[in-house]
């Protein structure tokens, strides 16, 4: 058995299950912050076998979810323009804006839009293209800022004068704090993101105990993880002390990846930012540094965030906050579906509302 089948042992699975059923005596409800474990969770069949006692809800870790509608109007409003190449994940291709207006649908109305597997992919198309500007559309978590950072830098080193980054990349732990500081938002302890943490580290999350009391665990997205990490919740809640632990020190350090840090950090600045559903989070956000402006495609004339309405009837942004399960959404299973999504939700891979309609979650 290799190191990954361990993590899903079966056997081991269902002695950690049994122990966790015996001891989950107390009601809690837990939340992930991480698409990754949206996803790792109802999968691997976790989200029906936990006890009734214990309460899961999806959160705000999906990246292209917490996109605000603001951010997704000013990328199609860049799409429309002639002088403009837009390269992005595939993810942001379909995720909706004002209008019913998409990436795709404004592809097919003849914008430049070119889908890439890395931001680096993008600097072939910058200098494939000497007479438009390329920009890469950077959204996400500390998990992409540092490759972005890298590929700024690059395209410094190659002196491409065509390239820029609209940087809409977001901070996990100021939006937890907004979370806590919510007094309607209901969450008694966080499994925390993998990946975000391989560069941040574990420490950034100490105030979620010290400040707000909140017991959490820094965990992979195998099974084994899972189940150990909320294990060690229901303890530290039993015995009402509350601590950060690091369930995953396979990949993550306490401190974090101090070269990824530091590429971001001498690329990047914090900066209050948008989020769907949560609003304006101070210093959330990633904004390009003065250093690096002739890079930044805010920069460009023209392109501003816009008051721009929600989508109608979309419940994304309760979702997002985990006030409501996504299959409680009107709209969920009908109107909105992966084929006929009406929020990102249910566009990403690692939405709240496409993985309930994946695996077909009537909870
Ligand atoms: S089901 Fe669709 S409309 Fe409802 S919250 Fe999810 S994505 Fe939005």
């Amino acid at each position: 058995m290799n190191s990954f089948e361990a993590f899903k042992d079966p056997q081991l699975c269902r002695a950690l299950l049994a122990r966790l059923t015996a001891e989950a005596t107390t009601p809690f409800r837990f939340m992930e912050v991480c698409g990754t474990h949206t996803v790792a969770i109802f999968q691997s069949g976790l989200r029906s076998l936990l006890p009734p006692t214990i309460t899961h809800l999806t959160g705000p870790g999906c990246p292209v979810c917490v996109t605000h509608e603001s951010e997704v109007a000013a990328f199609l409003d860049l799409a429309g323009r002639d002088d403009v190449v837009l390269t992005t994940f595939g993810d942001l291709m379909r995720v909706p804006g004002p209008k019913g207006r998409n990436l795709k649908t404004a592809k097919a109305d003849g914008a430049r839009v070119e889908v890439v597997y890395s931001p680096v992919d993008a600097l072939a198309v910058a200098a494939a293209n000497p007479g438009r500007t390329v920009v890469f559309l950077g959204v996400g978590f500390e998990t992409t800022a540092p490759a972005v950072a890298a590929t700024i830098k690059l395209a410094r080193e190659q002196n491409l004068k065509n390239f820029r980054v609209l940087s809409f990349h977001k901070l996990v732990p100021p939006a937890l704090e907004a979370l806590l500081s919510d007094p309607d938002i209901n969450v008694d302890a966080f499994i925390l993101p993998g990946h975000v943490s391989a560069i941040i580290g574990a420490t950034p999350y100490a105030f979620v105990a010290e400040k707000y009391h909140v017991p959490s665990v820094v965990t992979g997205f195998e099974p084994l993880d899972i189940l150990t990490a909320l294990l060690d919740i229901t303890g530290m809640l039993k015995n009402n002390a509350p601590a950060i632990r690091n369930g995953y020190t396979r990949v993550v350090s306490d401190a974090g990846n101090p070269v990824a840090m530091a590429i971001m950090d001498e690329v990047f600045s914090p900066a209050d930012a948008l989020w769907r559903g949560l609003g304006l989070i101070p210093q959330s956000g990633l904004v390009i540094r003065e250093e690096f402006a002739d890079f930044d495609a805010m920069r460009l004339p023209g392109v501003e965030l816009k008051e721009t309405p929600p989508l109608p009837g979309c419940r994304c942004g309760e979702v997002l906050k985990g006030k409501m399960a996504p299959n409680e959404c009107p709209l969920f299973g009908k109107a909105c579906t992966p084929a006929t999504p009406v929020g990102p939700c249910m566009v990403s891979t690692e939405g709240g509302c496409a993985a309930y309609f994946k695996y077909r979650l009537d909870l």
